[in-house]
């Protein structure tokens, strides 16, 4: 069984950021309204994860790392409408098998005073569950990732690379998830400090914040709805020069998608009202009934099929052409 976890580890566990986006996500399937993330030398050495969430029965906390003991599928027709972000129940299971897990829980709703913790270190199933001080909600801890699988660890790349890409996955979700307090440390330095925004002020500081003072300044903010398609967020200018790698982020319901129907309708809105030619920079939010979109192309939920591929393009195409024609210098 523990053989089968590191196999899929594999699958799941690449590198330190694919734990953090494992366990964030848990974080906020649980309903938690902050998360705040710790990691040391680029994850390798520590990943710690603190979310206010529902928490985890103590009678859970074992199950909770065993592999698809939690699946949230039931069947097929489940697949038609995901909105929860986990559904293979096995990320803690995985990344247990090739780091040394803490798990440390609190309900809101349990009677004891104290929260609960259970410890796995690789292959060691010594899953003892014993009492801990905990406030509501749940802790994980994953310290030395990939200590017994070597040849993994060979493929990571220095530290700060691997921290840029925990740095990513944490940006994505704070763009995508306005309504949650996060943060995020790297070596005990602060990188990030996000409170919850709810109105566009609020969240106009936190794109500030994310994307740098340039892009806000560059930027214009669209909200655009049509025929049951809502397009809303933030495009630059092409005034605006890119000091940082590409600044594209387009969410379909929530989830980071990247797709080339989508690309295509932004460059060629940028190419017909402005000069062309250049790389775009923006923050698009794109909401629509989830029947009209698939988004279990790739396991990696990074790619999604639109039923109507045409009027999508089309909705893109214009709502993005009218809000540059607008501004256009
Ligand atoms: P999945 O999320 O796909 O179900 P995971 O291995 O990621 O599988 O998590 C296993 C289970 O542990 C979850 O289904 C959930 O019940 C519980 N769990 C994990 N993290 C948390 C959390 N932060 N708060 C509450 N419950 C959690
Ligand atoms: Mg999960």
């Amino acid at each position: 069984q523990r053989l089968a976890n590191q196999i899929a580890a594999g699958e799941v566990v690449e590198r330190p950021a694919s734990v953090v986006k494992e366990v964030l996500e848990n974080s906020l399937d649980a309903g938690a309204s902050r998360v705040d993330v710790e990691v040391e030398q680029g994850g390798t050495k520590l990943i710690r994860i603190r979310d206010n969430g529902v928490g985890i029965y103590r009678d859970d906390l074992a199950l909770a790392l065993s592999r698809h003991a939690t699946s949230k599928i039931v069947d097929l027709n489940d697949l038609e409408q995901i909105n929860s972000l986990g559904f293979r129940g096995e990320a803690l299971a995985s990344i247990s098998s090739v780091s040394r897990l803490t798990l440390t829980s609190r309900r809101s709703d349990a009677e004891d005073e104290n929260g609960w913790q259970v410890a796995v270190a690789g292959q060691e199933m010594t899953a003892e569950v014993t009492p801990a001080a905990h406030p509501e909600g749940t802790s994980v801890e994953v310290r030395d990732l990939f200590f017994n699988t070597p040849a993994r660890k060979k493929f990571l790349r220095k530290e700060q690379t691997e921290f840029n890409r925990i740095d990513e996955v944490v940006r994505r979700i704070a763009l995508s998830r306005f309504d949650v307090h996060l943060s995020l440390r790297h070596n005990q330095r602060t990188v990030h400090q996000l409170h919850a925004a709810s109105s566009l002020q609020e969240k106009q500081r936190r794109i500030g914040l994310l994307c740098g003072p340039a892009f806000l300044e560059h930027a214009v903010h669209i909200d655009i709805e049509a025929a049951g398609l809502r397009l809303w967020g933030w495009v630059c200018l092409p005034t605006f020069s890119r000091s940082q790698p590409d600044q594209q982020y387009f969410y379909v319901n929530g989830r980071v998608i990247r797709d080339k129907l989508v690309s295509h309708a932004i460059k060629q809105a940028y190419r017909d009202v402005l000069y062309g030619g250049r790389h775009p920079a923006f923050v698009l939010y794109l909401e629509l009934d989830p029947a009209l979109v698939d988004v279990n192309v790739h396991p990696t939920k990074h790619e999604v099929r639109f039923r109507d591929q045409r009027l999508v393009h089309d909705f893109l195409f214009r709502s993005l052409h009218k809000a540059l024609a607008d501004v256009r210098p």
